[in-house]
């Protein structure tokens, strides 16, 4: 099995938050599709003979596409690709980008799965985080997309925010389960580096909370979320039965998968491969047989912490006895110190968090990794 990822780097507008790669301007959309198709054949290769059974439109926005341009790159990946007839086929889109006549046209190229980032019910929130779209239209795409019968559909919020209480978090999940998605994503709020909220932060304009508060706030998010029926399948990700993102599951599994576009990651297993983030040099790359990607072929030891940095993060866990090197053995003194504090379990073969050690999955997975 392999998935296929296309990155479509274009939004309205810049979120404050966000270090994904994406131009607010259309102007190069035509030259980075053209490079797209081209990429998509000229790596048709790499996963000749695998089945492909998910594909994901990433971004950016990809439902600032037109049905048109986004069932060409379709087609093109069923051309060229061993596509399953039930392939898991997913669309990011927006709030903003969602009416009853988008949803149809999305459903009619052959979109199975929707992932809205609706964020936040509250105007304020919205406003803070610079998204393109206003609390009415959270709520009314949802109510849209609940009604237009795709076989799944998630959507994605945001806690951790500054100023943040108990009670805001609360109203925040009890509207969102209100709309009965089959599987939610809900990420805390990082600062990362060179974004606009990152400025504000060192400029002291925002305050962020403390790791006390966001932590009481995942773990409502778990209590809700599991009391309504989702089983917590990884860090961020929820899901009715059956519902779980079959696509993002692949990472977490090491399964192969193809990364299209600019600033895209491929993984085949060993080679890990990403494309510029910058999409005239990924264009003029891609057309002129010019090099537009670095790559690197992970070591064992490197394979390994990759497992560990994706692995620990799923409720599945680590399997170790898939490993290319013996983690139980050069890191026995680390596993024991966290299985003695309670975040760490050792389940026959597969090193899992438990739940108070997932607030911790990145520091506990740094701590385990191997040095060459
Ligand atoms: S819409 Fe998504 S990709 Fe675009 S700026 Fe906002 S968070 Fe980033």
């Amino acid at each position: 099995m392999a998935g296929i990822y296309l990155h479509i780097p274009f939004c309205k507008k810049a979120c404050t938050y966000c270090d994904f790669h994406f131009s607010t301007s259309l102007r190069t959309k035509p030259e980075v599709l053209a490079a797209m198709h081209t990429e998509l054949e000229q790596r048709a290769a790499e996963l000749s003979g695998a089945h492909v059974d998910t594909i994901y439109f990433g971004g950016g926005t990809p439902s600032q596409l037109t049905d048109a341009e986004l069932k060409a790159l379709l087609d093109q990946a069923h051309r060229l690709f061993a596509v399953t007839p039930d392939a898991e086929v997913t669309l990011e889109v927006n709030p903003d980008d969602v009416s009853a006549e988008r949803l149809k046209g999305w459903k009619a190229i052959g979109i199975t799965r929707l992932s809205i980032g609706v964020q936040s019910f509250r105007e304020e929130r919205l406003r803070f985080m610079g998204r393109a779209h206003d609390a009415r239209q959270s709520r009314e795409s949802l109510r849209l997309i609940a009604a237009a019968g795709f076989a799944s559909w998630t959507m994605d919020l945001i806690y951790g925010l500054p100023g943040m209480t108990m009670a805001e978090w609360d109203e925040q999940l009890t509207t969102a389960l209100g709309f009965g998605p089959p599987h939610i994503s809900a990420y805390c709020l990082t600062v990362e580096d060179r974004t606009a909220l990152d400025h504000q932060v060192r400029k002291g304009l925002v305050s962020m909370p403390g790791d006390a508060d966001q932590a009481a706030q995942f773990d409502r998010l778990i209590d809700r979320l599991e009391a309504a029926g989702y089983a917590q399948y990884e860090i961020s990700n929820f899901a009715r039965s059956g519902h779980h993102s079959r696509h993002n599951s692949s990472y977490w599994d090491g399964v192969p998968y193809l990364g299209i576009g600019p600033s895209a990651h491929s993984f085949d297993g060993t080679r890990r491969r990403w494309n510029v983030a910058h999409n005239i040099r990924y264009a003029h790359g891609v057309a002129r047989g010019e090099r537009y990607w670095e790559e690197e072929t992970l070591t064992p030891a490197q394979r390994v912490n990759e497992a560990l940095l994706t692995g620990l993060r799923t409720t599945a866990g680590v399997d170790l006895a898939r490993l290319p090197l013996d983690l139980e053995k050069s890191a026995s003194s680390v596993i024991e110190r966290y299985r003695s504090q309670g975040l760490l379990d050792l389940r026959g073969a597969r090193l899992v968090l438990t739940r108070a050690g997932r607030a911790f999955a990145d520091r506990i997975a740094s701590d385990l990794f191997l040095t060459e």
